[in-house]
């Protein structure tokens, strides 16, 4: 048998022993997995520096941090989360009361990619364990030092019935889809994201599919320019571009643009320097292929800001391409680096009719000041989420739901949404054994008069 057949055999038989069920159980691995993080702090941020080059600062604000909170807060709220809820009862069931009770799937596979890859294995990590489900995590090969520290914690923490970690690339992914799992959570691109839902409907295994795309960013000609400007240059070179949220491309008023393109240029200095591939502020492009593939896309329209690249660190400067089209290849797939394609629009109108004739996007953002434009925007565009007057930061919010739709995924996580994620919502519904209403019973003889008054 082969060894991950083994090991799902024994998380089976773990989640058997109902150990996971025991809400007190679930909220002290959540704490000892908290305590591990925090001992290994030092080694998660030098793994973070080593695969992507991100500073201490980066590292914590969006992977060590989220995930702490994340945590925290789950721990908190769990034991709330967790309680059975009842609900209202038709009068048609009388004397009866109903109630949802929640139970875990059993076991659950996450799969992880490489560009927050601390953050991105363990976040939904800790909806699973919430949930009471034991979890084999598969993190990105690419992200080599990240996967090494989040084994050896999940190793620390956990005992391989519990949670196990399977390292590796495509080949071990294909032997992981081959099992069947109770629930499989995957975070990555569209396209693998089909492979991973083909393979679990061979076995009618739920899934949640966190994909990207293209997200878009607006800016109108009523918007705060300054503050977007900033705004829109810390969300997209924020870990070198290399985020699934990331504002993918640039639509601007044209009666702004020059104002909100000056402006992006001051940032981009301000925030990485006259010479960004000097230094340690910027992150670096995660391999080689996906090197090659930004300074190919680099090639679109014209650069009217940035353009240097590193071969040798793997560094591309924060990019702005000007003069761009629907037809350049940058516009036609997920970017995924610091490069930021701008096009100039006049009516709002054509512009939230042009990103709804694309795949619906993960994020969207809107740069305005007028109430009116803004509920326009959010009555029209289907979106995953998004911000009004900021990027990125709808994410850290654990009150709201985090996940794609259409092409860009489905499912959502974080806080309340991961522990529903990771659940079964179980109805029951308790009848009194004092009464019991003949109406339902046959012969119906005149039952459907008095049928028809009660249900209306
Ligand atoms: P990817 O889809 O290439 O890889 C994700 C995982 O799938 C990796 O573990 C990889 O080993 C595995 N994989 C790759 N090819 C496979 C195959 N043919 N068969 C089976 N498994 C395979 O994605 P990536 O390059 O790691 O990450 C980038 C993508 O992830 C972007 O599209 C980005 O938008 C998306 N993403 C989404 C979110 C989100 O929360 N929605 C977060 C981060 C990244």
């Amino acid at each position: 048998m082969s060894e991950m057949k083994q090991t799902i055999m024994l998380q089976r038989a773990f989640f058997g022993t109902g150990k996971t069920k025991d809400v007190a159980f679930r909220i002290t691995k959540l704490c000892a997995l908290q305590d591990s993080i925090k001992r290994h702090e030092e080694e998660i941020l030098s793994a973070l520096r080593l695969d992507l080059n991100k500073s201490a600062f980066e590292s914590y604000e969006t992977e060590i941090g989220i995930v702490l909170e994340e945590i925290r807060y789950t721990v908190k709220h769990l034991p709330g989360w967790a309680k059975p809820r009842r609900v209202k009862t038709p009068i048609i069931h009388f004397p009866s009361s109903s109630y949802i009770y929640t139970e875990p799937y059993g076991s659950v596979l996450i799969m992880s990619p490489w560009n927050y890859p601390f953050q991105l294995a363990m976040a939904p990590l800790v909806g699973a364990l919430a949930g009471g489900n034991c979890c084999v995590v598969k993190p990105s090969e690419y992200s080599f030092h990240t996967s090494e520290i989040i084994e050896k914690i999940i190793r620390e923490v956990f005992r391989e019935e519990y949670v196990a970690v399977v390292r590796g690339g495509r080949a071990q992914n294909r032997s992981l889809l081959d099992e069947k799992f109770d629930y499989i959570f995957f975070t990555g691109s569209p396209k693998v994201g089909r492979i991973v839902m083909e393979a679990a409907s061979r076995h009618l295994t739920p899934v949640s599919l966190e994909l990207g795309g293209k997200s878009p960013c607006v800016v109108d000609k009523t918007a705060n320019v300054k503050l977007a400007a900033k705004r829109i240059v810390w969300g997209k070179f924020l870990n070198a571009g290399q985020t699934c949220v990331a504002p993918d491309y640039l639509l601007v008023h044209k009666s702004v643009k020059a104002e909100l393109m000056r402006e992006m240029k001051k940032y981009i200095t301000a925030f990485y320097g006259e010479y960004p591939l000097e230094g340690e502020k910027l992150p670096k492009i995660i391999n080689e292929k996906h090197f090659e593939r930004l300074l190919g896309l680099m090639e679109s329209g014209h650069i009217v800001a940035g353009g240097g690249y590193s071969r040798e660190s793997l560094k591309i400067a924060p990019t702005i391409l000007d003069d761009i089209t629907w037809e350049d290849a940058v516009m036609r797939e997920e970017i995924f680096g610091p490069l930021l394609p701008v096009m100039e629009f006049d009516k709002l109108k054509d512009v939230f009719a042009v990103i709804e004739e694309h795949p619906k996007p993960l994020a969207f953002y809107y740069f305005t000041t007028s109430k009116k434009n803004e509920a326009y925007a959010i009555r029209t565009v289907s979106f995953g989420g998004g911000c009004i007057n900021d990027t990125i930061i709808h994410l850290s919010n654990p009150n709201m739901p985090f996940g794609g739709v259409g092409e860009s995924g489905m499912g959502q996580y974080h806080g309340k949404n991961s522990y529903d994620t990771f659940t079964h919502q179980k109805s029951m519904m308790k009848k009194s054994n004092l009464v019991d209403v003949y109406l339902r019973y046959p012969p119906f003889k005149k039952h459907l008069k008095i049928l028809k008054k009660v249900m209306r």
